[in-house]
């Protein structure tokens, strides 16, 4: 019995023997499996993210460029190129500036194109005044934007620069009854706003220029980028304060059209940008640009022009001396 059960027992160690590999199996096999999954689930969601995140700086690049593209002024529309020359910013003359003047230039458009206006001695007699004003020309646009003022017998204001080769134009602005005033001759940010000195220097240079050509003694003033700029290295209050010694008159704007961040707003969303705001002033001077590559401004005028005619008391004017100010400083 002994040995039939030693047998047995030896019988049963021999059973169990594969069971047990068996059972060691059925553990390791899932268990490896299970960890197979797990990694590469794992490497999955590794995977994933990193494209993820290579698609969202794609994008990121992709909107930069586009910033930075609409920022640049005086190119032509569709004919930006898709290499980095896309991130050049050009200055009025169509000349490609360095980084410094770059950022200034960029800086001041989105500003132009954000400013509030408080509305101060924002005052009328029942009668809403529309001030529309052109800055940075002459340019290959002044003779369309002449035009089309001359059609609807509406007068304007005319923020020049310094520009050789447009003696006509300029003369132009002056003879169909427009205001002639003054920007800046240069229009290089980094350069007016070194010093109070180089400001009066440039305004000097444009005064007698523009004297030259057509002999108006000029004495409104529009500061590039506005009396509230973040760009001067000099207080604009410095600046103002002599421009009032020299009896000159600045003016900023109260409603934009939106031309000033690039050459891709369309002709449709400026004559909403105007329109929409127009009504909330007594005094509304409206900012646009005069400038090689911002066709849609052009485009944009009758429709605003022909709205504001049909408004009831409403006028367009020129800017002149006793025009109530709109200043972005004041006391
Ligand atoms: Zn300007």
């Amino acid at each position: 019995m002994e040995d039939h059960n030693e047998e047995t027992e030896d019988k049963d160690e021999e059973l169990l023997d594969p069971a047990k590999k068996k059972s060691f199996i059925e553990i390791v096999v899932p268990v490896l499996t299970l960890m197979t999954i797990v990694n590469c689930v794992v490497i999955l969601v590794l995977v994933m993210n990193i494209g993820r995140k290579v698609n969202g700086l794609e994008q990121r690049m992709i909107l930069l460029q586009d910033n930075a593209a609409a920022s640049v002024a005086a190119v032509q529309d569709s004919e930006l190129p898709e290499t980095s020359e896309a991130l050049e910013v050009s200055d009025i003359d169509g000349n490609i500036v360095d980084a410094s003047e770059a950022a200034d230039i960029v800086e001041a458009a989105a500003l132009e194109d954000t400013h509030k206006w408080a509305g101060r001695d924002d005052s009328s007699a029942g009668i809403r005044r529309v001030y529309l004003t052109f800055d940075d020309g002459p340019s290959s646009n002044t003779e369309r934007i002449l035009d089309i003022l001359d059609q609807y017998g509406v007068k304007a204001t005319f923020f020049v620069v310094g520009k050789e080769g447009y003696a006509d134009q300029y003369r132009r602005i002056v003879d169909d009854g427009h205001t002639l005033a003054m920007h800046s001759y240069s229009h290089k940010y980094s350069e007016i706003y070194a010093s109070l000195d180089a400001y009066r220097e440039d305004l000097a240079k444009l005064h007698d220029f523009l004297y030259e050509l057509t002999g108006e003694d000029c004495n409104i003033v529009r500061f590039p980028g506005g009396s509230s700029n973040t760009i001067s290295r000099v207080d604009m209050w410095e600046l103002i304060n002599d421009l009032n010694r020299q009896n000159m008159i600045y003016f900023d704007w109260n409603v934009s059209s939106g031309d000033a961040t690039g050459s891709r707003i369309s002709a449709d969303q400026i004559a909403k940008n105007v329109l929409d705001s127009i009504g909330q002033f007594n005094n509304a001077v409206v900012l646009f640009h005069d400038a090689a590559g911002k066709d849609s401004t052009v485009d944009a005028l009758p429709a605003i022009i022909e709205k504001i005619l049909e408004s009831d008391n409403t006028v367009l004017l020129p800017i002149v001396e006793d025009t109530v100010r709109v200043q972005h400083l004041h006391e």
